[in-house]
């Protein structure tokens, strides 16, 4: 049994140090908005983290990346969010960058798929996260524009 909201909490912030700690041009906020009445859920601590870890992860490179082009008035924000549905836990993770463009959406969960340049990616952080979710009986799906930016939703069975 694994309290979602602590662990979502660790990883955003092990991602976000780690990004501070790797690029020093990095430049994005966290919030976090955990709702408080969320049960524990039985799952793989470790595998679930590192869904997270890559999800946030991404979140972070694509503030980052916007940010490049877009210096003045931008405010690179990554929110890790939590929310009890009556039969299952959501896990979302929501950034305000450039979105994915609708042609490469039904490629980024296959193993090797990146737009990253090389050294940057591996293009299995998805592939894996979508493996771990389905492992522990759950789902993950995205929902992207250019305008809004991008959302990760991982819903889990409680
Ligand atoms: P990698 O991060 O190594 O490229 P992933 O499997 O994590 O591999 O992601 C695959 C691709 O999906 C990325 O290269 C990028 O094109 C796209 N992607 C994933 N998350 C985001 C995001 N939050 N915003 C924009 N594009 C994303
Ligand atoms: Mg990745």
């Amino acid at each position: 049994p694994t309290d979602i909201n602590a662990l979502a909490d660790e990883y955003i912030r092990l991602a976000y140090h780690g990004m501070r700690a790797k690029d020093k041009s990095f430049n994005a906020d966290f919030k976090i908005d955990f709702d408080a009445d969320i049960p524990k859920v039985g799952l793989v601590a470790q595998d679930m983290g590192r869904v997270l870890l890559n999800l946030v992860n991404n979140a972070f490179y694509a503030v980052n990346e916007k940010s490049k082009q877009h210096p003045d008035g931008f405010k690179p924000t990554v929110t890790v969010k939590t929310s009890k549905k009556p039969d299952r836990v959501e896990l979302m993770v929501l950034d305000n960058g450039s979105g994915i463009p609708e042609h490469i959406r039904e490629k980024i969960f296959q193993p090797f798929f990146t737009t990253k340049p090389t050294g940057s990616g591996t293009g299995l952080g998805l592939s894996l996260s979508y493996d771990i979710v389905k492992a522990h009986g759950g789902d993950i799906r995205v929902d992207s524009s250019p305008e809004n930016g991008t959302q990760f939703i991982i819903s889990l069975p409680i």
